[in-house]
């Protein structure tokens, strides 16, 4: 419906001029959050994986915004460490991100096209993983209708079921590069399991994909993300993907995290107040009371992508201090107790860590039953973003 909705022009130039006076606005004005994200520290958690898989190369995974930090933040601050290969997951964030990259620069498209995507994406220099003998078929036919020569990647499943194309179609693939336009600058795959270092389905993956290459004639090759990295040089090959690492999230399971922390997140309170014992706290009075208690109300909540789940789970800190949530998460703020501060160290505009040196990314992904993943991608629009 909206679609064909037209808004008479005046009203067009209002929404410029409004956009225009919002922005400088938003800059002026004080956050009730700062997300602060360390670009010296994700430079250092690149240099660190790009030394560990040397003679292999590291490339940057940036896909979602750069799992919510920023593509263009990002891929600047790894393109002056020596990054020159990104991958981004849809065609549009490959649109969104090319005209920042220098030309040299390598940008491949994991999910591949979407059938009308073709001719842009030859036109933008950004290089498609064929995911099927579909794509595979119509990159090639591309390069024919263009006249000229096309890279690509080409993905292999290998235990995974997501994508790429199975063992039983790689013949069909040597059928379809048959003197096809195409360069093929490696043959890929994406380890499962690669956060348990001991999953049997690793080796597995391992073998299927040598058994590709032997296929394939291929000897290029990128198998490993962050996990994969930590598993040793037999799954570098000669490109690895490593995403989370870099932005400071545990690469595997069960053992100390090796990478630096990238992000900080520190939310402001709105208000503080005291309640009598078995008072009830938040939606669905799922908290009362247990005693006298101190209680702060912070600005965020799972609109600001602190999930529900850490309803009566999680907690935050201020000044090592532990304040656990109580009650549920509601869409724009969070109850925390705060019996344990001396009185009034807290009050209206004071800042509590939810990630930080107390309480690590992971920390927070555990309290909340998920992954670092999904707590980065997450990360709303209504922090203020600080880069340093
Ligand atoms: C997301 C993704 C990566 C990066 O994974 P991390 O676990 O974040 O290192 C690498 N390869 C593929 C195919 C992906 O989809």
């Amino acid at each position: 419906m909206s679609s064909i909705i037209r808004y008479p022009s005046f009203i067009k130039e209002c929404d410029v001029i409004y956009e225009t006076v919002e922005t400088s606005l938003i800059n002026e004005l004080t956050p009730s959050g700062y997300l602060t994200i360390d670009l010296a520290a994700l430079r250092r958690n690149y240099a660190q994986i790009s030394n560990r898989v040397a003679p292999a190369r590291a490339a940057g995974v940036v896909k979602a915004n750069a799992y919510g930090l920023g593509a263009r933040q990002v891929a600047a601050a790894l393109l002056a460490e020596g990054c020159r290969d990104f991958f981004v997951a849809e065609f549009v964030e490959a649109v969104q991100l090319r005209p920042h990259l220098p030309p040299e620069a390598r940008l491949f498209v994991l999910n591949g096209l979407q059938p009308g995507n073709e001719a842009l994406c030859a036109s933008i220099n950004a290089i498609p993983v064929a995911n099927s003998l579909l794509q595979l078929r119509r990159w090639r036919e591309t390069a024919t209708t263009l006249g000229r020569r096309l890279k690509v990647v080409i993905q292999f499943d290998t235990g995974m079921s997501r994508l790429g194309i199975a063992p039983e179609e790689r013949g069909a693939v040597r059928a379809i590069l048959e003197d096809a336009p195409l360069d093929v600058l490696f043959i890929m795959s994406h380890l499962a399991c690669a956060d348990e270092a001991a999953h049997p389905q690793n080796v597995q993956q391992l073998a299927e994909m040598q058994r590709a290459i032997a296929d394939t004639q291929r000897t290029e090759l990128s198998f490993a993300n962050s996990g994969g990295v930590f598993l040793g040089s037999d799954y570098h090959g000669g490109l690895v993907r490593p995403g989370i690492a870099l932005y400071g999230g545990a690469p595997t399971f069960g053992v100390p995290n090796p990478m630096e922390a990238v992000v900080r997140l520190e939310v402001a309170v709105v208000q503080t107040r005291r309640v009598p014992a078995s008072t009830a706290i938040g939606y669905g009075a799922s908290f009362l009371a247990t005693g006298e208690m101190r209680l702060a109300t912070i600005a965020a909540g799972y609109a600001d992508g602190l999930p529900r789940t850490l309803s009566n789970r999680g907690a935050v800190y201020f000044e090592g201090t532990r304040l656990p949530i109580v009650g549920r998460v509601s869409m724009d703020s969070i109850i925390i107790d705060i019996s344990a501060l001396p009185e009034g160290a807290l009050d209206l505009g004071s800042l509590v860590e939810v990630i930080g040196p107390n309480q690590s990314l992971d920390e927070v992904a555990h309290a909340a039953g998920t992954i670092s993943y999904e707590i980065l991608t997450s990360l709303g629009g209504r922090y203020r973003r600080r880069y340093v």
